[in-house]
C-alpha cells in the first residue's frame, strides 16, 4: 500500500543517490546498511547534517504499514538522536522532515535535517 509510485530502485537523476553511489563524494558522518548521513552543503545551523535511507525513498508519504518500512522509519530516527549526541547536541536540537513541494522539499529522496548548536525559532518559515 502507498508503494506503488515508489519502486525503491536508485534513480539516476537523483542528487542523494548519487551521493549514496559514491558518485558524488561526501564526507559520511554515519554510514549503515541502510542509512548514511553527511553534513549539508548549504547549512542552516552550526551542525547541519543530512540522514538518509540507501533506498531511493522519495518522501515520508511513501513509506507503508509493513514491517521492514516500519523499522527503517524507527532506525532513521534512533539513528539521528544517537548522531545528534554524538555531536554534543545534549541541550537540544531539531529533526526536519520536509515533505512535498508545499512542505518545502526541494530533493525527493527522504532526509531527515538533523539541525542544532543554536537556538530554535517556531513557528518555522
Ligand atoms: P529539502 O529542502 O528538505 O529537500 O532539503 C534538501 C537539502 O539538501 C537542502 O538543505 C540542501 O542544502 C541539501 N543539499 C542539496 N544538494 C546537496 C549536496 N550535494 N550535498 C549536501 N547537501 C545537499
Ligand atoms: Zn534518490
Amino acid at each position: 500500500m502507498g508503494l506503488e509510485s515508489n519502486t525503491r530502485q536508485p534513480d539516476p537523476d537523483c542528487i542523494f543517490c548519487k551521493i549514496v553511489k559514491g558518485e558524488i563524494p561526501s564526507k559520511f558522518l554515519l554510514e549503515t546498511e541502510d542509512l548514511v548521513a553527511f553534513n549539508d552543503i548549504s547549512p542552516q545551523a552550526p551542525t547541519h547534517v543530512l540522514i538518509i535511507p540507501r533506498q531511493h525513498v522519495k518522501d515520508i508519504s511513501k513509506f507503508s504499514s509493513n514491517q521492514e518500512d516500519k523499522t527503517l522509519l524507527g532506525t532513521l530516527f534512533q539513528q539521528a538522536a544517537e548522531l545528534a549526541l554524538k555531536l554534543n547536541l545534549e541541550s537540544g536540537f531539531r529533526l526536519v522532515v520536509n515533505t512535498g513541494d508545499d512542505g518545502g522539499q526541494t530533493v525527493h529522496h527522504l532526509h531527515l535535517h538533523l539541525i542544532g548548536g543554536r537556538q530554535m525559532t517556531w513557528p518555522p518559515g
